[in-house]
């Protein structure tokens, strides 16, 4: 439940305190948090049993999702494949279409092969120890120290965007908080606020009070640390923390078609390393400089698959935000230029291929642009719809 929508009663009174230095008061600042996320906190599946297995996929999903998305992917990640030995069991494919809509799919991939791992040699047990953890596929330094203070009690920090907002601000870090040596002071305050024997509680509580209250707007009439807040206190709140360099988002024009042949339409698979490994797509590439949409699909064709086509039908444009770029996809409907060539391609970006009839294309695992365009093209009446 989040009762920290309205301002408690004894906020007021807290409001008026006399400024706390935080470098002065960490046993106050430990229990504020603590109490207050005793109350505050949000009711989310992987807060019941706390077991590594589900600590280490929400972590996994939460990056770069927001929570309302990745608690429902959460919950159907967890009915296909409610533990480690299940997950081990399935092949890529199925988790890649689990994973489809969440991005940066080499996420998904390293699940796979730690639970693979996780099985081969620490017999199906996640492993507690930090080293043991660390070497697990696509496991930083973030999220082994989640599921090791989170799950097995490690006093350790967690210190993702929101840890380092709430820090950033308590203790008035005034560099860009990414980059040294403002992040080192960001980690070593994190790591002096963790509690003896109350990490799990302890980083859940700053990463709720970073996502719940000390939001880029900040709510600070209902703060707990509020009489301990160094910027608050200097009135300086709105510029803390001090951000690094924005990245640039590109816009990208591509095209990509969709070449049908009695009945079916054509898929290839990307390799596995590289943007969307081992994801099915529709072929196509960028547009190049003084090429139309049209002429960029029929060159993209001949390169990837040596299939000569021609547009036979304009489906529109998709765009779909990145996070470092913006894409415009133009999409067509294709044919063969010649009905008698041969229907099998020579692939130049692809690993394997296929003529697929329309309603297999929800079992493959596709990018997000994909996916909406074979939606748009071939999506079932909604009675008849596929369930996730
Ligand atoms: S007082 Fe305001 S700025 Fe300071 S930690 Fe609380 S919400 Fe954030």
């Amino acid at each position: 439940m989040d009762s920290s929508s309205s301002a408690p009663a004894g906020a007021s009174a807290r409001m008026s305190q006399p400024f706390a230095p935080p470098q002065q008061n960490i046993p106050r600042i430990q229990r504020a948090l603590l109490d207050w996320f005793a109350v505050n906190q949000r009711r989310l599946p992987w807060r019941v049993h706390y077991t590594p297995y589900e600590v280490w996929v929400s972590e996994v999903m939460l990056q770069q999702t927001q929570m309302e998305r990745g608690v429902d992917y959460f919950n159907r990640w967890m009915a296909r494949f409610p533990d480690i030995a299940a997950l081990a069991a399935a092949d890529e494919e199925a988790v890649l279409r689990q994973w489809e809509g969440l991005g940066y799919y080499s996420r998904a991939r390293h699940l796979l092969a730690a639970a693979r791992k996780i099985m081969a040699e620490h017999g199906g047990a996640f492993p507690s120890d930090l080293e043991a953890i660390r070497a697990l596929p696509g496991v930083g330094p973030y999220t082994a120290g989640a599921i090791a203070s989170i799950a097995f009690g490690e006093k350790l920090p967690c210190v993702d965007a929101n840890v380092e907002r709430v820090i950033a601000r308590v203790f008035d870090v005034d560099s860009p908080v990414k980059q040294d040596p403002a992040a080192g002071v960001v980690r070593r305050w994190a790591l002096r606020l963790v509690p003896e024997g109350l990490a799990r509680e302890h980083n859940q509580a700053m990463m709720e009070l970073g996502a719940l209250v000390c939001r880029k707007k900040p709510r600070c009439e209902v703060c707990p640390l509020a009489v301990f807040c160094s910027s608050r206190h200097l009135g300086i709140v709105e510029q803390r923390p001090v951000p690094g360099k924005k990245a640039v988002i590109k816009p990208v024009q591509a095209v990509t078609g969709v070449l049908r042949r009695a009945g079916r339409v054509f898929v290839q698979k990307r390799p596995p390393s590289g943007v969307w490994g081992n994801l099915w797509e529709f072929p196509g590439g960028r547009v190049e400089p003084d090429e139309s949409p049209e002429q960029a699909v029929v060159r993209e064709f001949m390169e990837e698959t040596a299939f000569t086509v021609r547009v036979a039908a304009t489906y529109g444009i998709i765009r779909h935000g990145y996070t470092t770029y913006r894409l415009t996809l133009h999409c067509f409907g294709l044919e063969l230029a010649d009905a008698a060539q041969s229907a099998l391609p020579q692939l130049t970006a692809a690993t394997e291929s296929r003529w697929a009839r329309p309603e297999e294309l929800d079992g493959l695992a596709m990018p997000a642009a994909h996916r909406k365009l074979a939606d748009r093209l071939f999506a079932v009446a909604p009675s008849a719809a596929h369930t996730p």
